[in-house]
């Protein structure tokens, strides 16, 4: 038998993971990767550039808004602010270019909501249609230098490694910094100790969202001297804060209650007491326990509204990868067809409010509900099945419903 040979290593079929064929040679699978990497690589000099290259090419603000419509359900407000700052950011970047003397300012943002309301997500949503770098980072985990926790630099360290250390890639990447209302110094007067856990960080933070170069481990962890850094500038980076902010509503309508009587007389009716953030500005986060600096380095501000039911019911089945959608893809696999009825949708959303479960809890509840045919149909004669509300009224048990709110 004769042996087969990569035909540019030269291994032969036996010492490789696999061997392809073409007209006249093959390639081995490390081989065909390289090769890939290269071209990769290529391409991305050649075309890399053209990432901005003018505003035509620009998403526009509604294009961007249409694009989060497709993923996040309801949250107009937050959807437009951040479409219109997404926009703004790039064409910051295609200005600098210019040598234009008007310098725009970065357009960081901040969301307030509750948790579970779609902050995460519609940032996520943004880096996946900008085709950027994105990356997390749970503000509670940062600490300022010297201490025990991560080093805000650390922030980076994840953003390189989302763009594969792509530094030039990563420098225009999307931050989403989570639970930035939990670095808020506590009480509204400056404390003269030092506050580690609040304060501190604010400041440490301060210099990644001014925009400047820093040295980033890596690999993360703790700076060591002997590690090799990478230089990272954060100037192009979009920043998207998000946080709770639990109790800021009374902060906001203590402030709109202190306006002037004739005022307040005039306005009262108008206010919308069920979605009070959306009257919050900037002093509202600084009471908060914000610094101002920090404020100000995330200049766009908006809020996120609490998911009622109809919104749950929404998500259940509108977005383009909603949780129904899944379910019945991963069913119509197995030549099962799944229908689920209004009335078990309308039941699950109850469960999801009762027990306090949100928009995270609906997928938990869904698999609950399926889990027993998904083991039992498949394999089976079975074309169809349809869940009503006693379907899933019989599926979702207190007992069950207690350890998923547990859980969560
Ligand atoms: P937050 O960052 O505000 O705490 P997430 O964005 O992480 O919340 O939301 C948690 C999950 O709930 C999302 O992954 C998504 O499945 C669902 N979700 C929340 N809000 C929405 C929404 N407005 N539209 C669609 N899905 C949502």
């Amino acid at each position: 038998m004769s042996k087969n040979y990569c035909s540019f290593c030269g291994r032969p079929e036996s010492s490789v993971e696999m061997l392809i064929s073409g007209l006249e040679g093959y390639i081995c699978s490390d081989c065909a990767r390289q090769a890939y990497e290269i071209t990769r690589a290529e391409f991305q000099n050649n075309h890399g550039d053209d990432f901005i290259a003018d505003l035509d090419e620009l998403k526009k603000p509604k294009d961007i808004f249409n694009y989060l419509n497709q993923y996040v359900i309801g949250q107009d407000e937050a959807k437009k602010t951040l479409a219109v700052a997404v926009y703004n950011h790039y064409k910051r970047l295609l200005q600098q270019d210019t040598g234009d003397d008007v310098e725009i300012e970065k357009s960081n943002v901040i969301m307030i909501g509750e948790t579970g309301t779609g902050k995460t997500l519609m940032a996520r949503t943004i880096a996946k249609m900008l085709d950027v770098p994105f990356a997390i980072v749970d503000a509670t985990v940062l600490t300022q230098a010297g201490y025990v926790g991560e080093d805000v630099e650390t922030i980076l360290t994840r953003l390189l490694q989302a763009a594969d250390y792509d530094v030039a890639k990563a420098e225009r990447g999307i931050v989403f910094i989570d639970e930035i209302d939990k670095i808020a110094r506590k009480g509204d007067n400056p404390s003269i100790t030092r506050d580690v856990s609040g304060e501190g960080v604010q400041q440490a933070l301060l210099k990644l969202l001014e925009g400047t170069t820093v040295n980033v481990p890596p690999q993360g962890g703790r700076k060591h001297p002997n590690q090799e850094f990478i230089k990272v500038n954060t100037q192009n980076i979009l920043f998207i804060a998000g946080g709770a902010f639990a109790g800021i509503d009374k902060i906001i309508s203590k402030r709109i209650n202190m306006k002037p009587l004739g005022y307040q007389a005039q306005k009262q009716e108008q206010i919308d007491e069920d979605n009070i953030l959306r009257y919050a500005i900037p002093t509202d986060l600084r009471k908060y326990g914000l610094i101002p600096e920090i404020i100000g380095r995330l200049p766009v501000l908006t809020y996120l509204n609490s998911l009622d039911k109809d919104t749950l019911k929404r998500i259940l089945t509108e977005p383009k990868n909603a949780l129904i959608k899944q379910y019945k893809k991963l069913f119509e696999m197995d030549g099962i067809q799944l229908i689920v009825k209004d009335e078990a949708l309308d039941y699950i959303v109850d469960k999801a409010i009762e027990y306090k479960l949100g928009a995270r809890g609906l997928r938990s509840l869904v698999e609950a509900t399926l889990k027993d045919d998904m083991f039992a149909l498949p394999g089976t004669k079975r074309k169809k099945l349809v869940v009503d509300k006693k379907y899933v009224e019989q599926k979702l048990s207190k007992t069950l419903l207690d350890k998923i709110r547990k859980a969560s």
